[in-house]
C-alpha cells in the first residue's frame, strides 16, 4: 500500500483538480498549528520543484495536474510559464469544494454574516455549515480511491476558517462551542445565512398581592385561546396573570418571539405571595437584543402592575437554572399565613389551641392526593411534614395562623381534612369544621432553609 505522503499528493492532484485547501485537507490531521491552505501549498511547492526537475532533466513537457496552475497557486503559473510562455491559470473551479472554500467566497459570505448580525446583541457566537451532498460524497469518495487517512472534513475547515473571519470583526464576542448566544449558519446549497439566538433566562422573584390573579396565563378552554363569547373575546379565562405582567415588558425590550414563564412552584389563585416572593424564570426565544437593563424593565413590570404584582430582578442565568428551579421547587419549604374559619365556634381556652397548634410543629402528615386536584393529579398518598404551626391571633369562630411545611404539602387540606383523606388534621383535632378562608404564601424557603 502506499503510504508516502508526496505519492498520495501527487496521485491525487493528476486526478482531480484541487485549490491549496482542498488539497491541504486531505492530510489536515497531520501537524498542528497550520492551516490546510499552507499545506496545501507546501505539498504543491515540491510537487511543482519534482515536475521542474523532471522537465529539465528528463521530458520538456507541463505538468500533467492542472492543480499545480489552480488560481490560488500563482507561483505554479509563474514557475511553468518561464519554460510554456502561453500557459495560463485553470479557469475551472476546485473540484473537491467548488469554490466554497476560496479565500474571496469566504469572506464575502462573512461580509453578509455580519450585515445580517448587525441587529443583534450577543457576546458568544459559534458557526454551522450546510453543503450539497454532492460535495461530502465526492470528498469520500476520493478520500478511499486515494487511500487518505489523516483527512479533515470539508465543514469543520469552513466553520473553522469563517468563524476567524468573524473572529476578526467581532471583537467583543467570543467562540463557545456548548452554549453559544447566537448561531451562525452558512447554507451552501442555495447560500443563505441563518441566524439562530438561544433563549435569554432572567432570574427574579415575585409577590402577588392580590387575590383572584393566576401565576400563568389561562387560555379559554372554549376556545382555547382564539376568542369566543364565553370569555368575551379575549381568549383568556383570566384577564390578568402574574406570567404577562412580567413578560410583556422584557419580551418587548428583547425583541424576542416568545416567553415561558418558569414558577418555582405556584400558589392557588385565591393565595396571595408575599414575604421575598417566589422564584421564577423566564424564558425569551429569539431575543435580538440580550444587553438588557433590568433594573428599568423591572421598574417597568412594577408600575404596569399597578401594585398587584411586584418582582425583583436576580439577574442572567441559563438552561440548567431552568431545571434546578423545577426540581427543587416541590421540595421547598413555604410559609403560609392562613385565617381559618371555625363552625361551630370552639369552646377552648386559647393555652389549649396553643397547645393543639403545637403538636403540628414538627409533625409528619400523610395526606391522600386532595378531591380538588384528584381529577389532574394520581390518587396517592404522600408524607410531608409540618415544620411549625403557630397560632397568631385566636378566636373562638376564627384562627389567624403561621405555617411552614415542607413543598408539596396541601395547606387547605390540613386544616379541612378533606373528607379524612389528610391525616392528622385540625379539622379533628378541634373537633369543629375548620377551613381556610384566606391564604398567603409569605416565603419560599430556598434549598437550605428547606428539609
Ligand atoms: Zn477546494
Ligand atoms: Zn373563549
Amino acid at each position: 500500500m502506499e503510504t508516502s505522503i508526496f505519492n498520495k499528493a501527487k496521485h491525487l492532484i493528476t486526478h482531480v483538480h484541487c485549490c491549496n485547501s482542498c488539497l491541504g485537507r486531505q492530510f489536515g490531521n497531520l501537524l498542528s498549528g497550520l492551516s490546510n491552505k499552507k499545506r496545501g501549498e507546501a505539498l504543491k511547492i515540491i510537487l511543482l520543484m519534482e515536475w521542474e526537475n523532471i522537465h529539465r532533466l528528463l521530458k520538456k513537457e507541463p505538468p500533467k495536474s492542472s492543480s499545480l496552475l489552480s488560481e490560488d497557486f500563482n507561483i505554479g503559473k509563474m514557475s511553468i510559464q518561464r519554460f510554456f510562455s502561453e500557459i495560463q491559470s485553470a479557469s475551472t473551479h476546485c473540484e473537491i469544494c467548488q469554490g466554497n472554500l476560496y479565500p474571496q467566497k469566504l469572506k464575502e459570505l462573512a461580509n453578509s454574516a455580519l450585515e445580517a448580525l448587525n441587529e443583534y446583541e450577543f457576546s458568544t457566537f459559534l458557526v454551522g455549515s450546510q453543503f450539497p451532498p454532492s460535495i461530502i460524497d465526492k470528498e469520500d469518495t476520493i478520500r478511499s480511491t486515494y487511500n487518505l487517512e489523516f483527512g479533515e472534513s470539508i465543514k469543520s475547515e469552513f466553520n473553522r476558517e469563517i468563524g476567524k473571519i468573524l473572529q476578526e470583526q467581532l471583537t467583543l464576542a467570543t467562540v463557545d462551542f456548548k452554549t453559544p448566544d447566537i448561531v451562525i449558519t452558512f447554507n451552501l446549497r442555495s447560500d443563505q445565512i441563518t441566524i439562530k439566538t438561544n433563549p435569554l433566562f432572567i432570574l427574579g422573584r415575585y409577590r402577588k398581592f392580590e387575590r383572584g390573579i393566576p401565576q400563568s396565563k389561562w387560555f379559554c378552554r372554549e376556545c382555547r385561546g382564539k376568542g369566543c363569547e364565553y370569555c368575551n373575546f379575549t381568549g383568556k379565562m383570566y384577564q390578568e396573570s402574574v406570567e404577562e405582567y412580567i413578560s410583556e415588558p422584557f419580551l418587548s425590550a428583547a425583541k424576542g418571539t416568545a416567553s415561558k414563564f418558569h414558577g418555582s412552584g405556584r400558589e392557588d389563585i385565591d393565595a396571595r405571595m408575599l414575604g421575598t416572593g417566589r422564584p421564577f424564570i423566564l424564558e425569551i426565544s429569539e431575543p435580538r437584543k440580550r444587553n438588557l437593563n433590568l433594573t428599568e424593565i423591572m421598574e417597568i413590570v412594577n408600575e404596569k402592575a399597578g401594585g398587584k404584582v411586584e418582582i425583583d430582578i436576580e439577574g442572567i442565568t441559563n438552561r440548567s437554572k431552568v431545571r434546578e428551579l423545577k426540581t427543587r421547587s416541590s421540595r421547598n419549604a413555604k410559609g403560609y399565613r392562613v385565617i381559618i374559619s371555625l363552625d361551630p365556634p370552639i369552646k377552648l381556652e386559647e393555652l389549649e389551641i396553643l397547645a393543639i397548634a403545637d403538636e403540628f410543629s414538627d409533625l409528619l402528615i400523610q395526606q391522600r392526593t386532595p378531591l380538588r386536584v384528584v381529577h389532574r393529579r394520581a390518587d396517592k398518598i404522600r408524607s410531608r411534614k409540618v415544620q411549625t404551626f403557630r397560632i397568631e391571633k385566636f378566636e373562638p369562630h376564627q384562627l389567624t395562623a403561621y405555617v411552614v411545611c415542607e413543598g408539596g404539602l396541601y395547606v387547605k387540606e390540613l386544616i379541612s381534612g378533606d373528607e379524612g383523606r389528610t391525616q392528622p388534621n385540625l379539622s379533628e383535632r378541634l373537633n369543629t369544621t375548620a377551613v381556610v378562608t384566606q391564604l398567603d404564601v409569605i416565603e419560599v424557603l430556598s434549598e437550605k432553609d428547606s428539609f
